[in-house]
Parts: C-alpha cells; structure tokens; sequence
C-alpha cells in the first residue's frame, strides 16, 4: 500500500535523486514525490538524473526496429471507454483481413527491410475455425512464418490470450505455448492501460482485470515468451495508481529475473489520445492531445524506478510526434520503437504523430538529439 504522501522539500527530492544515482531502488512513495513536484528545478533534475541513468543502464546508442504493425481486425466484442478502433461486424468501417492480404502485407514489409510484424487486433468472435479460436490464430501464425521464417512475429496481447482461452476452453498456458510453438516470438504488453482495477472499471469494465493481466505475462515468461511492458496514461488515473502500475511491472520483472526468465524486454510510455475516442471519456479527460509535460516526467520517473530491471525505454511517436518522442529520448528513454509502417488503434483515435516512420525519418530524429543510431532486432540485439 501507497502511504499518505507529505508534499516533500527540495532537500527531500535531492536525496530520493542522490539515491537512485547510487542505485537505490525508489520506493513508491518516493516515485509519487518525483511526479508530484511542480517546482522547475526539481524538475530539471528529474530530467538529469534520468538521462544519466540511461546513460548508465542502457548507453549512448538509440535503437529502433524495422517492423510492420497489422491489426488485422476491428471487429471486437468489448467497448474499451478509450477506443475509436473497434467497430461490430454490421458497422460502417468494420474489417477483418484475410490471408492473402496480411501475407501481402508481410511479403511488402519485408521487402522494406521489415524483420518484425507486430500482429494484434480486436476479439472477433468470428475469427475461428470450426466454432474455435485457438486453430484461427494458429493457422495466421503459421501461414506467416511458413512463408517469412525470419520474421518476428511480435503477436497477441494478453487481452487476446484471455479471449481465446475463454472460447475454446483452454488454460492461458495452453493458448500461449500453441502460438508459441507456431511461431510467435513475443508478446506485446498492451491491454494493461493501468493495472488498477478501479481504474480498469471506468476504461476497460469488459476487459482482463489487473491479477489476470499479471498471470498471463507472467505465464508467457516462464514458459520462455519475452513480453514488452506498457502503460496507458494521461486520462483519469491518479499519480499513486500510475505509480502502483510501475511498482506491479517492477516486481514482475524481479521475479523473472529470480527464475532466470528474460521477462520484459521493454517499457512504453502510451500517453492517451482523446480526439475521437468515445465521447464520455473524453469529456471527462477534457483534452484531445496527450500533455508532453506530463509524459516526459513519467517517462523520466520509470527510468529511474524501472532502469535497473528494465535496461529498455520507449516513448510512443504515434502519440507524442516524432518530435516529442526525440525529446523524450532526452528524459530516460533509449528506444525510438518501430518504422510501423501502418497503425490503426491510435491514429483512429485522432494521434497526430502520424502512422509510418521510414528508417531515415528515425535516424534523423535521433541524429538531431546528437546521439548514435542503430537497428535492432525485437529482442534488442543489435543488427551488423
Ligand atoms: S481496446 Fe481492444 S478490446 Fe477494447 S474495444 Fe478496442 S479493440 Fe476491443
């Protein structure tokens, strides 16, 4: 439990910073005590120590993947109060891809260099075979590394596990291995948002609560499958829940690393997008575009609670512009993400960052930060 918090002084703040320079772990509170200053120097200083510490955990090199996202279906079941992108089947606007055309699309990406696809899409309760999920999925996987062995395929969000667990009537464990052994290499951390169930009662009611969440990544760890870790900020969580949220990803990591798993990969910062989300929510957000303020402090204050367990920080262009994510580079983050090539979920809920970078356009952003580039693969190992 978060303990009532006594707004701290300029002293206070200099030893939490004093702290993580010697490698402390931040407690929550001290984390709250970070976001919650408004005083410039204080923040400054969040801002350097931050940079140092990603300079100590991660280096001077900014990474970035050549990859393709396919969300290969908008119809979904659930009505998330944040989402533009899901539709029901009968709806204007409603898709669902076939085969050819996600192969298509792969054979395009890799023809641009691409050496991940990144594959999640909304839970179509058509999307089976013979009255089952699991074999729909199955089969997709299975037609794309049969074609690209290669290829990454970075596939299905634990929302997704859930949703085809509970149709087919299987364990998580069994959904995860069965896309693993047909060739998914990872999982995207996504379905998250903010792992507090009050929370998650406002934004997500239909969705995976937080201990479910918690349980299939982990399950995926230990049955050897990297996760990505995220977090869906800026709308009606407070600051001791985003922090909570940090604290839960934080100790998920620790317990991976104590059995030997690789765990997370990589944490992403998902500032929210109002402009065409459902009305009520975003009435009571009250602002279409995500507070680059706010963002950057958040992502300076995960470097310094998550750096030592999770080496691999990374804003989101699509939400911040490629200019506000090269900032963020500059409070803690070492990842500039993927070229995409193509993005739905967010670009339909009005991001303005656009939804493809080229490989130049990354480069270039980095290279005006004044910091090295280089290609990486999913997993983070630097390419030749
Ligand atoms: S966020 Fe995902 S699960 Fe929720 S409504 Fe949108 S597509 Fe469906």
């Amino acid at each position: 439990m978060v303990a009532d918090v006594i707004k701290p002084n300029q002293d206070q703040l200099s030893r939490i910073f004093d702290r993580a320079l010697a490698n402390e772990e931040l407690t929550p509170n001290d984390a709250i005590a970070l976001l919650e200053t408004q005083d410039p120097d204080a923040i400054a200083q969040l801002q350097t120590v931050a940079d140092q510490l990603r300079r100590r955990q991660a280096g001077e090199v900014v990474t970035y993947v050549v990859n393709r996202n396919i969300n290969f279906t908008n119809i979904c079941e659930q009505h998330c109060s944040f989402c533009a992108f899901r539709r029901d089947a009968n709806q204007d606007g409603a898709y669902w891809l076939d085969e050819t055309t996600i192969l298509q699309k792969t054979a395009d990406a890799v023809a641009q260099g691409a050496t991940e696809i990144c594959m999640q899409g909304g839970l179509n309760p058509e999307a089976a075979i013979a009255g089952r999920s699991l074999p729909y999925y199955v089969r997709l996987v299975k037609a794309i590394k049969n074609a690209f062995p290669d290829v990454h395929l970075h596939a299905f969000s634990p929302q997704e596990v859930e949703f085809i667990a509970r149709r087919d009537d299987l364990t998580f464990a069994e959904v995860i291995a069965a896309l693993q052994e047909a060739g998914v290499g990872s999982m995207p951390g996504t379905a998250a948002e903010v792992l507090d169930d009050r929370v998650r009662a406002i934004l997500c009611p239909e969705k995976i609560d937080s201990a479910t969440w918690l349980n299939i990544i982990e399950t995926a760890h230990r049955l050897g499958l990297p996760t990505t870790s995220t977090l869906l900020s800026g709308h009606i969580e407070t600051v001791p829940q985003q922090v909570a949220h940090l604290d839960q990803i934080r100790q998920l990591q620790q317990r991976a690393a104590a059995r030997g798993d690789r765990g997370i990969t990589e944490f992403i910062l998902l500032p929210f997008v109002g402009q065409f989300a459902p009305a009520p929510l975003r009435r009571r957000v009250g602002r279409d575009q995500p507070d680059l303020k706010d963002a950057l402090k958040l992502m300076a204050v995960a470097r310094i609670y998550l750096g030592q367990w999770i080496q691999n920080h990374q804003p989101s262009w699509v939400k911040l512009s490629l200019d506000g994510a090269a900032t963020a580079l500059t409070w803690g983050c070492n990842d500039l993400g993927g070229t995409l090539m193509e993005e739905h979920i967010t670009s339909m809920a009005g991001a303005i960052g656009g939804t493809c970078q080229t490989v130049a356009s990354l480069q270039g952003a980095i290279a005006a930060i004044g910091r090295p580039h280089a290609q990486r693969t999913t997993l983070y190992d630097l390419m030749a």
